[in-house]
């Protein structure tokens, strides 16, 4: 038998910046646990990280991150397949347009899925976390989540909340030796930022992202860095 390897739990790993983590993940020897919804897409995306990389475990589960039943689930299938989770990255989330103008079902959906997610997630994971002293959980924010913009009140308000949240988190779980990151950036090269104003050239792309997270990771016990705002 071989050593376990370290598992990895990443939503929205189906494409975009959650998909270019979870590969980054696999090169650095991490069995990873995927989440996205489209049941297609998710399994295309394991697939091809598996057989780039034999050597470690993939699962998928589709589930809508909006549902605690369905998160709950995924999170036991995933954990029951591969073992104690050693890092998590909350990535999934979606992009909407609208302030004053969006109705209180909208806001209620942006920040289930963009924040209270999340907050469900880390909840999964920390009691194997905290038993093994050992843990980093990774929020995708935004650069929305440190600074408004008048046309997307609601996206900010979910992602202020995540920023607000993994700071507290950080601070709570230095004692059990979990680290909390909040990476923030900018325009990012996927399909949310098909209506950037700025060049796809000029976009931050989801590589840089996964580098982050790469850096972050190999930092030592005591280097611990609460937010990484990336501009483009
Ligand atoms: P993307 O290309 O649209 O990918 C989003 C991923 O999340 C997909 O895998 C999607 O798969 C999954 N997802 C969305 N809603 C979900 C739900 N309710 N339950 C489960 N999975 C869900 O977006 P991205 O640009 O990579 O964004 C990833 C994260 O970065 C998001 O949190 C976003 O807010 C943040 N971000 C993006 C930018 C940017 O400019 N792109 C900038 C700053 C921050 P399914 O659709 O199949 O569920």
């Amino acid at each position: 038998m071989g050593t376990k390897l370290p598992v990895a739990i990443v939503t929205g790993a189906s494409r975009g910046i959650g998909n270019a983590i979870a590969r980054s993940l696999a090169e650095q020897g991490y069995s990873l646990g995927l989440l996205a919804r489209s049941e297609a897409d998710l399994q295309a995306a394991s697939l091809e990280i598996q057989r780039a990389h034999p050597e470690i475990s993939v699962r998928a589960r589709a589930c809508d991150l909006a549902s605690e039943a369905e998160t709950i689930g995924a999170v036991e299938d995933l954990t029951g397949h591969l073992g104690p989770v050693s890092v998590l990255v909350n990535n999934a989330g979606e992009y909407v347009l609208g302030t004053s103008g969006m109705d209180s079902e909208q806001l209620r959906r942006l920040l289930e899925v963009n924040f209270v997610a999340a907050c469900r997630l880390t909840q999964l994971v920390l009691p194997q976390m905290k038993s093994r002293e050992n843990g980093y959980i990774i929020n995708i924010a935004s650069i929305c989540g440190v600074e408004a913009y008048p046309d997307v009140g609601g996206y900010c308000a979910s992602k202020f909340a995540l920023v607000g949240y993994s700071d507290a988190l950080d601070q709570e779980l230095a004692r059990y030796g979990i680290k909390v990151t909040a990476i923030c950036p900018g325009w990012v090269a996927t399909r949310m930022s098909n209506r950037s104003p700025v060049p796809s050239e000029l976009r931050i792309q989801p590589e840089d992202i996964a580098n982050t997270v790469r850096y972050l990771l190999s930092l030592s016990k005591g280097a611990r860095i609460r937010q990484v705002v990336v501009h483009c």
